[in-house]
């Protein structure tokens, strides 16, 4: 589904990935850990498609595209989900029209029929009840006065209505309770845990994981991907720390 070769990068002439890769297929949930300022929110963005993050060299192949050369919204219609470590508000805008609209516009790009308002709403109404977000939460406007809990569920919900095939989740967990954890990482396997999808989990902590059983770990560091394993390196990880199992 996604294939990550060698990918170098640099923001505003710093490099930040340095020979990155990744091979993620159908059917599979990947989680990558790694310290702080490793580069994991920037491999989210750089594939995401977002402005000042350059590619300098290497590839990405995504359901057989070269993901460089589409736009960040081609990426989304073709299937490419983003979610936030932090949720951006957008005051004036209710969650359902953003919804709305950005779901209609990523079946557009594909050639399909928009939804009619009462086919979006019971799809909102079904995804608003598997995390546990009041349908009024989604009347509101993006994100305003949203909790960190109810801002990373409304996040799910958002991936749950758009449906897409490759979910990269930034951090999904930060500011999260174990409650909330558990509803966002059920949401997760609910939405995502299917033989045609596919996942990218960027955590800092193991506990995320309990949740979401990963089938495999890479540790990222430097701007590159250091270390893989099962879902036994997650908790070395949590035991020893990164430095240790990196020199390891
Ligand atoms: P992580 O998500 O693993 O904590 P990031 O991808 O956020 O790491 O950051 C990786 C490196 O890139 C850090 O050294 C950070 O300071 C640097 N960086 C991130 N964003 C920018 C930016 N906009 N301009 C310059 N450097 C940046
Ligand atoms: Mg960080
Ligand atoms: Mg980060």
């Amino acid at each position: 589904m996604l294939t990550i070769d060698n990918l170098t990068n640099e923001i505003d002439g710093k490099a930040i990935l340095k020979g990155l890769s990744l091979s993620i297929k159908a059917g599979e949930i990947h989680a990558i850990m790694g310290p702080n300022g490793a580069g994991k929110s920037t491999l989210a963005y750089t594939l995401g498609g977002r402005p000042h993050y350059e590619v300098t060299g290497g590839t990405a192949t995504f359901e057989g595209a070269d993901l460089f050369e589409m736009e960040p919204h081609e990426r989304a219609a073709a299937g490419l989900f983003l979610g936030f470590q932090y949720p951006v508000e957008i005051p004036g805008v209710s969650n359902l029209q953003f919804l709305r609209e950005s779901l209609n516009s990523q079946r557009k790009a594909r050639g399909e029929e928009p939804l009619s308002g009462g086919e979006f709403i019971k799809l909102a109404k079904e995804k608003a009840a598997l995390l546990g977000l009041d349908m009024e939460m989604l009347k509101r406007p993006v994100n305003v006065g949203f909790s960190g809990g109810e801002k990373k569920r409304a996040e799910m919900v958002q991936m749950g209505i758009l449906d897409p095939r490759l979910a990269i989740l930034d951090e999904t967990d930060s500011g999260l309770d174990i409650d909330a954890l558990k509803i966002v990482g059920a949401g997760i396997n609910a939405i995502m845990r299917r033989p045609d999808k596919a996942v990218l989990l960027i955590t800092h902590y193991q506990r995320l994981l309990d949740y979401v059983k990963p089938d495999f770990v890479h540790v990222l560091a430097a701007g590159r991907i250091v270390k893989s394993g099962g879902p036994e390196l997650a908790l070395e990880l949590e035991r020893e720390g990164y430095a240790e199992v990196v020199a390891a």
